[in-house]
């Protein structure tokens, strides 16, 4: 059975005064997923929360939520932010600092004039649920930063939005801390069963933390799919070199069938690289772009004579010991790779290994 759609944005564009931010964006959202908008600073992603949050009105298009018109470019109609029934954890949307951590979060409930009784019963709940019991009267200045958004949260939640919106909900917190909120905030948001759309230019963000990614490219939305389609398969360069870290070089196609295509490289010491499936229109004589992920290079010693196709000699040029791994720079013909090596083998600089691509993990991009 499919699941109902919760947000639908269509054909959105916004402009301020001759900057086009938005353009022609159009995106479903699913009940119970968490969506993130990922892209570079300035790419439109904040615009377009702000647009489903109501903060701002589309200058084209319409958004529907929950089955009715929100915002309309087209007749105008423009449904206020308090009466869109969205849990909102903005930057902007600081927590009251002169109130208590009780207050704070009872606040929305006070406001929808819901019953003391029910607002205890409903404050209590949810402060179990992000972890903070037992911090009711504290004042907001003397919680942690992590609190802080625990608390935030609570406060977007508690009345039970249909959506949440969440603008780059943990920058404020050092690594650590954001990868435990990560987690945190993964398994409330699951318990809640709550629709998610979120804003982050974090790649590991978005990554580690949504079920889809819309990457976003100069106001418009250039790939949406799982993490996995996203990181694998890209659709174009933008995304491609956005998400992770990828290895790419030229070379010239010397055949092409439906085996695949063979590609001299000249960077990488002139050696022929197979790659088993390659875009249709790429025939002989042609120039190329092939890309790996670092991570699906497999390195051997010469000794270790399995994976004999696309094996290529490199050789170490430096080595950092980072504790779970070995940072390795390695340089085969004029390129020079920076690699994770396993941190069970000793490794030495100096050393000759053999690289091995395998052609599956190998794409092709058609050079202009
Ligand atoms: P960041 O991650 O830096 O917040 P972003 O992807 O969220 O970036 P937006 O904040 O949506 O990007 O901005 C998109 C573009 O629109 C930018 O060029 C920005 O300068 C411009 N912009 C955003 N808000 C306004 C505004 N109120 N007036 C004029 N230009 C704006």
């Amino acid at each position: 059975m499919s699941r109902e759609s919760v947000l639908d944005i269509r054909s959105v564009g916004k402009r301020f005064g001759d900057m086009q931010a938005v353009a022609d964006l159009s995106l479903i959202v699913i009940e119970g997923e968490i969506l993130a908008l990922l892209g570079p600073s300035g790419c439109g992603k904040t615009t377009t929360l702000r647009m489903v949050a109501g903060l701002e009105d589309p200058s084209e298009g319409e958004i529907v939520y929950d089955g009715r018109v929100v915002a309309s470019a087209t007749d105008g109609t423009f449904v206020p932010p308090n009466k869109r029934n969205m849990g909102i954890v903005f930057q902007s949307y600081a927590l009251w600092p002169h109130m208590t951590v009780f207050e704070n979060v009872a606040h929305p409930l006070k406001v929808r004039r819901f019953p003391k009784a029910e607002i205890r019963e409903r404050v209590a709940s949810i402060l179990e649920t992000v972890g903070m019991t037992g911090f009711e009267d504290r004042p907001i200045p003397e919680l942690s930063g992590g609190q802080q958004q625990r608390v935030a949260l609570a406060r977007a939640v508690v009345y039970e939005p249909r959506m949440l919106l969440l603008d780059e909900p943990f920058s404020n917190l050092d690594a650590q801390l954001r990868g435990q909120m990560r987690l945190e905030l993964r398994n409330i948001q699951r318990r809640l069963g709550m629709t998610t759309l979120f804003v982050t230019h974090d790649q590991i963000e978005a990554l580690s933390f949504a079920d889809r990614i819309a990457v976003m490219h100069e106001g418009r939305l250039v790939q949406v799919g799982t993490p996995e389609e996203v990181y694998r398969s890209p659709t174009s360069t933008i995304v491609r070199d956005f998400l992770g870290r990828i290895i790419s070089s030229r070379g010239s196609v010397v055949s092409a069938d439906k085996d695949g295509i063979d590609v001299d490289m000249p960077g990488f010491g002139g050696h022929r690289l197979h790659v088993s499936t390659a875009p249709n229109d790429i025939s002989p004589g042609g120039s190329v772009e092939i890309s790996i992920r670092p991570e699906d290079i497999l390195v051997k010693t010469p000794s270790d004579v399995e994976d004999r196709a696309n094996r290529l000699r490199a050789v170490i040029k430096a080595l950092l010991f980072v504790g779970d791994h070995w940072e390795c720079q390695v340089q085969m013909g004029d390129e020079l790779l920076l690699l994770h090596l396993p941190h069970t083998e000793a490794w030495q600089e100096g050393q000759q290994v053999d690289l091995v691509f395998p052609p599956d993990s190998l794409s092709v991009w058609a050079r202009s």
